[in-house]
């Protein structure tokens, strides 16, 4: 990869925009999009490896009856236990790292820039694959009320999820680029925008 390549990681809190961010950078932008959550996805896959030591942990209660991972019902495993969450972290996180360097590597021969999303990017200590980073955000009591929505998560499930990450602050303290996502889509592309055409 050239040391030239500008490698945008967009982090930010559970349903505070990330993908909103990403979608209109492909779209508007034409920028290629890496998804830490896809390739987190693929790497549980039916016939995997890792999907094989969940089952090995857990039983294949967890799987579904065409095999694979049942997400909810790990969801309800991991996230109300610590040590289960970071056991699966650790299954799954050298797969997303190491995927994500090798299509890094492949798309920057075509393309100066390159945005990945990745969720966990500072838990999973993984700002060294980026060379700028992008925190979205909003208040708690709109993420809470978009992710009750979306997942249809109660509020005690909801809340569960959001203090499994790092608080948003300490993300935004570590930004090189903060995106107010607290009010409406406009404005928070033209935050976007103004992001992009700083150091291009
Ligand atoms: P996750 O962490 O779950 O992947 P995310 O950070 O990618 O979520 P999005 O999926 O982009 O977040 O946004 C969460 C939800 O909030 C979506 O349904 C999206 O359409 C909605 N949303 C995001 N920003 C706005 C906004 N400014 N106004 C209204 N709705 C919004």
């Amino acid at each position: 990869m050239g040391d030239s390549t500008r490698l945008i990681g967009i982090t930010g809190g559970i349903g505070m925009g990330k993908t909103t961010v990403s979608d209109y950078l492909a779209i508007a932008h034409h920028l290629p999009v890496l998804d830490a959550d896809l390739i987190a996805r693929d790497a549980v896959e039916p016939g995997s490896p890792i999907l094989s030591k969940i089952v090995d942990r857990y039983g294949s209660n967890l799987l579904r009856l065409d095999g694979t991972l049942d997400r909810s019902k790990l969801g309800a495993i991991v996230f109300s236990n610590p040590t289960e969450r970071t056991w699966l972290e650790q299954q799954i996180h050298p797969y997303v790292r190491q995927t994500l360097v090798i299509e890094c590597d492949h798309l920057s021969k075509n393309h100066s820039t390159i945005v990945l999303v990745i969720p966990l990017l500072f838990e999973a200590n993984m700002t060294d694959l980026v060379t700028e980073i992008w925190v979205i955000f909003c208040p708690e009591s709109q993420q809470l009320q978009r992710l009750m929505q979306r997942e249809k998560l109660s509020l005690e499930q909801a809340q569960a999820r959001i203090q499994s990450q790092m608080p948003i602050q300490q993300k935004r303290d570590r930004a090189d680029f903060v995106l107010d996502n607290s009010t409406t889509l406009e404005a928070l592309m033209q935050q976007v925008d103004r992001a992009l055409s700083l150091t291009s």
